[in-house]
């Protein structure tokens, strides 16, 4: 079987994240990383792998993203993918979740995979949406925050986080499943993996090789515009209370806490 793994090209989280006002778009130009939620679902994938239970021939991390995306992949596959397919076309520029989710739908099409595995959410978007437009492309079930994945026969036998607790839910295949971070803790990579990766294949793809319509993507094919984009309201300065006479000083946090109705 086959496992297509989708990643995400993000600004590093120690950067600022900058936005350009004039097209109201992330600045991707900086420092990016490997998006860390997908590096769970890797792992996912490997630990399938290695598992045993199921004959995952191939893993092969998918990316949509301009030209520094080819980073993301490559740390992929040091980290355990074989190869990996970058989707890449100046026609994607603009793509809001919709649009995205269909690009990369039309490129899983194109690798028929078994399973797609893939972040809760991305560092910088975090719409937490993708795995659910995909699979509504796909027409294959999906599941989201899955924190532990067993095989069970023909089928995935999955727990699900929710609010309320953990819904339990036997998946068929071919199901595109996003994992939450709690579902493992990553490999680092070796040096020789590291090493390694760039001599792995990465078939770079344009929207034309997967039947994608210049209309369906981008601008055109997106049905929200971002209007405004503001900071976030600046915090107040906290109050600090000088432990001067110790009774005193709870009788004022007690009294700050009970003024805000916190105890
Ligand atoms: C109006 C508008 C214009 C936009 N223009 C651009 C733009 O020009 N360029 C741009 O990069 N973004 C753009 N975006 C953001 C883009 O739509 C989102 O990045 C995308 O929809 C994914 O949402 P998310 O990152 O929040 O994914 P989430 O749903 O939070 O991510 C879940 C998982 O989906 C997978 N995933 C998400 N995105 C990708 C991807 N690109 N490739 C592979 N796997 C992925 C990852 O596994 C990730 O963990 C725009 C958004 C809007 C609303």
């Amino acid at each position: 079987m086959k496992i297509c793994v989708l990643v995400k090209d993000v600004p590093d989280a120690a950067v600022q994240k900058r936005i350009d006002p004039g097209t109201m778009r992330l600045d991707r130009s900086g420092e990016n990383t490997l998006n860390p939620f997908d590096t769970h679902a890797i792992e996912a994938a490997m630990q399938l792998k290695e598992g045993g239970e199921l004959q995952v021939d191939e893993i092969v991390a998918v990316t949509m993203g301009t030209d520094t995306a080819a980073r993301a992949l490559q740390k992929a596959v040091a980290l355990g993918a074989d190869r990996s397919v970058h989707l890449s076309d100046a026609s994607l520029a603009g793509s809001d979740v919709c649009a995205t989710g269909l690009a990369l739908a039309k490129v899983l099409e194109s690798e028929s995979p078994d399973l797609v595995l893939l972040g809760q959410q991305s560092d910088d978007g975090e719409c937490y949406t993708i795995g659910a437009v995909v699979a509504d492309h796909l027409k294959m079930p999906s599941l989201t925050q899955v924190i532990d994945m067993k095989v069970d026969g023909d089928k995935i036998r999955c727990e699900r986080q929710a609010e309320y607790g953990y819904d339990t839910v036997a998946l068929a295949l071919p199901a595109v499943i996003s994992v939450g971070d709690a579902i493992n803790e990553p490999r680092y990579p070796s040096l020789k993996a590291i090493m390694g990766a760039k001599k792995k294949p990465l078939d770079s793809k344009s929207a034309g090789d997967v039947g994608i319509d210049a209309g369906q993507v981008g601008e055109a094919g997106s049905q929200t515009t971002v209007l405004a984009l503001n900071d976030p309201p600046q915090k107040e300065a906290g109050e600090i209370i000088e432990d001067e006479d110790t009774a005193e000083t709870v009788e004022k946090i007690v009294a700050w806490l009970e003024e805000r109705k916190l105890i």
